[in-house]
């Protein structure tokens, strides 16, 4: 453990012996009567519940320590143990009813072929998460963990989202083929690597890749990515915890823009909540999480873990070319708050006379339908957008993106869609700033010359959709793009919008 990792864990030895918390714990069971397990919960609750409430900023991130001490002391009472999906010693395929994404992050992509759970979307963090690790994976299946038995044979199709139990041998034969054919057309795209992104009329798009983890970083070339255009930094707090200290974000940030050279990297700020929790950290049980307490509202009220983060950026910017990008903008305030609270992170690292990226661009997240409609204000406000899809169509369809049994309803083809992006393009457009797509709509190939044709300026995408989206573009002329996009923007039904695209395609 490094001296700061020691810190916290002397801090939670001293939260386990503290007598006043030993008094309380004996005074309750013997007055109560109730079980233990109950008595550690409620008490340690009330406290982190206290400490949130507090206007003090210092107390109220101590909360995620009393969270984590309690949640330790609880699995051990309750002889929870942890399924463990890393360090695996054979080749298997997991079925489970749900991976939350702090778990999927362990995966052990060595042994672990493909994924199949009964939660979730295609847009759920964990689907999102098996794409970058481009292992196989089929989402929201609704009971399949119920039906398949360890030891049986199956067949994870992540192309058609079919998962086959105990095929015959015809079928693995026809599955063996495809997995050749699809292995060859990855080959055939290779040489595009070098290519630009730009359409046989001259028109030049820029594709970036996401990533979840610092190691992602030096693979992005290897597929032509012109930059990261979104580095989801919470990855980092859920696998280390509340301790991602300062030094340790300072390490990653700084390995991620090294690795990417001259290349934009672009660092969201934390975007944990929602369905995206810290382990055994700040459980605020909230009755609707993804309308809760997530990403920049999180960060506003814990801003000396936010400053640490921006801190972190600032001094990694040094190395190479770093942006910051906020989360779930969905008000001015917000924003203005989150400058602010940049600014005293520069401050402080000029007073301790640390080296920063002094003129780092800053970008909004446009991914709440209030954004997009005030996005001529905040354009004027930052250096960049960037669309996030996943919440965007989650927020304005009211469809919950980890849950199965609505997933049919987030449409990348709907017209409130295409109008919102198109709105938010020119906003951006009349300030004068640019716009990133980075949600899974920024890969989805069949959408491509829409998004070009509103006059989106870059997509950034699972690294290895970069190819795709690439020949998709070399092979379409901008006009005809901008053709269709007016088009689409006049439909009615989605349906409208796939005939179009479907003529586009032909031609
Ligand atoms: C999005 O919402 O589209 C996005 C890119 O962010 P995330 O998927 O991490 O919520
Ligand atoms: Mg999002």
């Amino acid at each position: 453990k490094n001296k700061a990792q020691q810190g916290i864990l002397r801090a939670h030895i001293l939260m386990l012996t503290d007598a006043d918390f030993h008094e309380q714990m004996k005074n309750a069971l013997e007055k109560q009567l109730e079980n233990i397990e109950w008595i550690v919960w409620s008490i340690s609750h009330k406290l982190v519940q206290t400490l949130l409430a507090s206007p003090n900023a210092q107390l109220r991130e101590r909360a995620g320590d009393i969270s984590d001490v309690s949640h330790s002391i609880l699995n051990k009472l309750l002889a929870v143990t942890q399924v463990s999906l890393s360090n695996l010693t054979e080749d298997c395929i997991v079925v489970a009813h749900d991976i939350p994404p702090s778990a999927a992050l362990t995966i052990d992509k060595k042994h672990i072929k493909a994924i199949a759970i009964d939660a979730g979307s295609a847009t759920s963090h964990t689907a999102i998460l098996a794409r970058s690790f481009q292992m196989p994976a089929v989402v929201g299946l609704s009971c399949a963990s119920q039906f398949i038995n360890s030891g049986d044979v199956i067949i994870v199709d992540g192309n058609s989202g079919c998962v086959i139990i105990n095929p015959n041998e015809k079928t693995l034969l026809q599955y063996q083929n495809e997995m050749d054919l699809y292995e060859k057309k990855s080959n055939s795209l290779r040489p595009l690597r070098e290519l630009p992104a730009v359409t046989k009329d001259g028109k030049q798009f820029v594709l970036k890749a996401n990533i979840e983890v610092p190691t992602e970083a030096e693979k992005i070339a290897a597929y032509g990515a012109e930059g990261i255009g979104l580095y989801r930094s919470e990855f980092l707090f859920l696998s280390a915890g509340c301790g991602a200290e300062e030094e340790l974000q300072y390490k990653a940030y700084s390995d991620v823009i090294k690795s990417a050279g001259t290349l934009p990297v672009t660092i969201r700020t934390i975007d944990v909540g929602g369905d995206k929790m810290m382990p055994n950290f700040f459980r605020t049980e909230e009755r609707n999480p993804l309308l809760g307490w997530r990403a920049i509202r999180f960060s506003l009220a814990m801003p000396e873990l936010f400053k640490a983060q921006l801190r972190a950026i600032l001094r990694a910017g040094v190395h190479g070319n770093a942006q910051i990008m906020f989360p779930m903008i969905s008000c001015v305030d917000e924003l203005e708050q989150a400058l602010a609270i940049l600014e005293e992170a520069k401050n402080e690292c000029k007073e301790k006379k640390q080296k920063i990226a002094e003129n780092i661009k800053v970008g909004t997240m446009i991914e709440v339908p209030s954004a997009v409609i005030i996005a001529d204000i905040l354009a004027k406000k930052c250096d960049f957008f960037s669309i996030g899809t996943n919440d965007l169509m989650q927020y304005t369809f009211a469809v919950d993106r980890g849950n199965e049994k609505v997933s049919y309803l987030a449409d990348h083809l709907h017209p409130a869609m295409l109008r919102m992006i198109k709105c938010t393009i020119d906003a951006a457009h009349n300030a004068g700033i640019k716009v990133t797509m980075c949600g899974e709509m920024a890969g989805n190939t069949n959408v491509t010359p829409i998004l070009a044709g509103l006059g989106l300026d870059s997509f950034s995408m699972s690294a290895s959709l970069i190819p795709e989206v690439k020949s998709v573009i070399r092979n379409s002329c901008y006009e005809d793009c901008r053709t269709l996009a007016e088009k689409s923007l006049t439909c009615e039904h989605s349906s409208d919008v796939q005939k179009l695209l479907k003529k586009f395609a032909k031609k």
